[in-house]
């Protein structure tokens, strides 16, 4: 299936009106290297050609592909994730994005980053475009930490320059962190709590996003832990605030009481549902009507940052993630029913290209209350 049927096969499964925005969602699949602690899709490149290469020839195909509907469908949002985007040359970056039909009209254009492959001619590229977020993920200071995960350490003092020169800009800049990387214990908080200190004191970014690490248990006592934490760094850093450090001590604790039952009930120990969750259009579980290009065969249609999105009105992600927990809820129950619960992307590839395994799937989803798709 091209790329347009593709889409119209998937958008059509769920024809359900677009409550909220449209989003452009462009994955790039390179890093410098793998780290250990990573979820998302990427690969290492042979080298510069093959990085070159993807997004002059693959990128460049399917932004001609969807041509049409780039330039007539008015997105609020591009996010450029990965992946390492900023793997990508400079100038190279500059013509892809030059390329896309309607970029001028995307009011909130954001990328991810890494500390050792943004320079300053990103800066550039990224200004003349007008980018107004940039996400570098930092995740510890701890440089053995790093090593052990197969992550690059970064050049602090070259970070610096460039979050600077982004934020003299206009740009906003966050930084990610994670916590529970050493050992996965309640032992890693003083790690957490010095890398939060450092990054503010030494770097002092617009934004922090902390993070816990996929790879280790989430418990309720480790999540608390977390918020006092992250209360402790707003009461000494009057500059920064955190709607979670805002909540009363007993709705955190309910807070975190829920998310554990609610992985429970996905019987899901990480943040994230793969197996069929990931074909699922964001309209139905955010209310984003997300295009997605790039290679993102992993991703398609399900990103993080599109869930409690930085993006989503305040008021309304409370709303919005009851109405996608509940719909999870019940997509469970199809997937279930039709023997897909733990399928390979793949089959499931596989099971939806045939009519006959969308027929089934159109049908399952009847059952369970979920508008008739529309071929
Ligand atoms: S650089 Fe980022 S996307 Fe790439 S492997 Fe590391 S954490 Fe994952």
């Amino acid at each position: 299936m091209d790329y347009i049927s593709k889409h119209r096969v998937f958008s059509k499964l769920f024809p359900i009106p677009n409550r909220w925005k449209n989003v452009l969602y462009i994955h790039i699949p390179f890093c410098l290297q793998r780290c250990r602690f990573c979820i998302y899709f990427s690969k290492v490149p042979e080298g510069r050609s093959e990085i070159v290469n993807f997004v002059n020839n693959e990128l460049g195909r399917q932004i001609d592909d969807y041509a049409e509907i780039l330039a007539t469908t008015l997105f609020s949002e591009l996010y450029i994730g990965g992946g390492t985007p900023t793997i990508i040359p400079p100038t190279v970056l500059d013509s892809a994005l030059a390329s896309i039909p309607g970029l001028d009209g995307i009011a909130m254009k954001a990328i991810e980053a890494s500390p050792r492959t943004i320079r300053r001619e990103h800066v550039d590229v990224l200004a003349a475009h007008r980018f107004r977020y940039v996400s570098i993920g930092l995740q510890t200071f701890n440089a053995e930490l790093l090593r052990r995960e197969n992550r690059e350490t970064a050049d602090l003092a070259a970070l610096a320059s460039v979050i600077d020169g982004l934020q003299a800009r206009g740009i906003i800049v966050n930084l990610d962190l994670i916590a529970f990387l050493a050992t996965g214990s309640m032992a890693d908080l003083a790690q957490a709590d010095s890398d939060l200190r450092r990054t503010i004191d030494e770097l002092a970014p617009a934004s922090i996003t902390l993070h816990s690490n996929y790879n280790a248990a989430k418990t309720p006592e480790k999540q608390l832990a977390l918020i006092r934490l992250v209360r402790a760094a707003c009461e000494r850093s009057p500059a920064y605030s955190c709607t979670n450090s805002l909540l009363l001590d007993e709705d955190a604790a309910e807070d975190a009481r829920c998310a554990a039952e609610y992985r429970l009930m996905r019987q899901d120990v990480r943040d994230f549902g793969f197996y069929l969750l990931a074909k699922v259009p964001q309209a139905l579980r955010f209310g984003y009507n997300v295009l997605a290009l790039g290679d993102y065969d992993l991703f398609k249609l399900r990103s993080n940052f599109f869930g409690v999105s930085d993006f989503y009105p305040p008021h309304a992600q409370a709303g919005v993630l009851a109405a996608a927990r509940e719909t999870e809820w019940r997509l469970s129950e199809v997937r279930h029913s039709l023997g897909l619960a733990h399928a390979p992307l793949s089959e499931l590839d596989e099971f939806f290209t045939d009519a006959r395994g969308r027929a089934a799937y159109m049908t399952a989803l009847q059952t369970e209350g979920f508008p008739t798709p529309t071929w």
